[in-house]
């Protein structure tokens, strides 16, 4: 897969939910497919545009990234695995075919990291769990897809989960249009680089 230095900017956020957000940070998945986080330090403002750190966060995350590279390296290696877990799971999920039991395991090991790092808390006048202040604000990004991700996987329907057609693309999202009509990851982008497709085609 090359490795693209991508410029993240709030609109390339479409997903709907974290989980598919990290599987779009690959375009392309079934065409020459890019990596748009080729580094911890890309991966760190992916995280920060699709707000799953604040900037605070992502300053003490790069901080950390650049005391402990290998630590920064692994963490980055472990988030793509469950990246590749994700698409492949959600992929499965809306064309109705088995998952594949590496992939839950993967997910498997991401739940019980998470649930590892959780405490409990009282918010309001219910409990909850919350990640604990001491972990490393570098592991926070994967934490928080995980959660994110289970929570999602677990009350959403698949049916709802489409894939982007536009060639080079295959982004996913959560289609939340009434009537399901929705065809592209973003009609200002792909949904206008097929109808210039097609306008090419057809007048050569
Ligand atoms: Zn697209």
């Amino acid at each position: 897969m090359k490795l693209v230095n991508h410029h993240w900017i709030p609109r390339d956020i479409v997903g709907g939910n974290l989980a598919l957000d990290l599987v779009n940070t690959v375009s392309g998945w079934n065409n020459d497919s890019e990596d748009w986080v080729p580094d911890i330090a890309s991966f760190l403002v992916w995280a920060r545009t699709c707000r799953v750190l604040g900037t605070r966060e992502q300053n003490e995350a790069a901080r950390h990234a650049k005391d402990s590279p290998v630590a920064a390296e692994r963490v980055l290696a472990s988030v793509k695995e469950l990246r590749f877990a994700l698409w492949r799971l959600t992929d499965s999920l809306e064309h109705r075919k088995a998952a594949e039991p590496g992939d839950l395991t993967v997910i498997d090991e991401w739940n019980r990291r998470l649930a590892l790092s959780e405490q409990v808390i009282v918010r309001g006048n219910k409990i909850d769990f919350a990640i604990n202040r001491d972990i490393s604000a570098l592991e926070l990004p994967g934490l928080r897809v995980t959660a994110a991700a289970l929570s999602f996987l677990k009350n959403l329907s698949a049916a709802r989960i489409k894939t982007c057609p536009a060639h080079d693309c295959g982004w996913k999202f959560v289609d939340q249009s009434k009537n399901r009509s929705r065809r592209w990851c973003d009609m200002a982008v792909c949904g206008n680089l097929a109808k210039t497709r097609q306008y090419r085609a057809r007048n050569g």
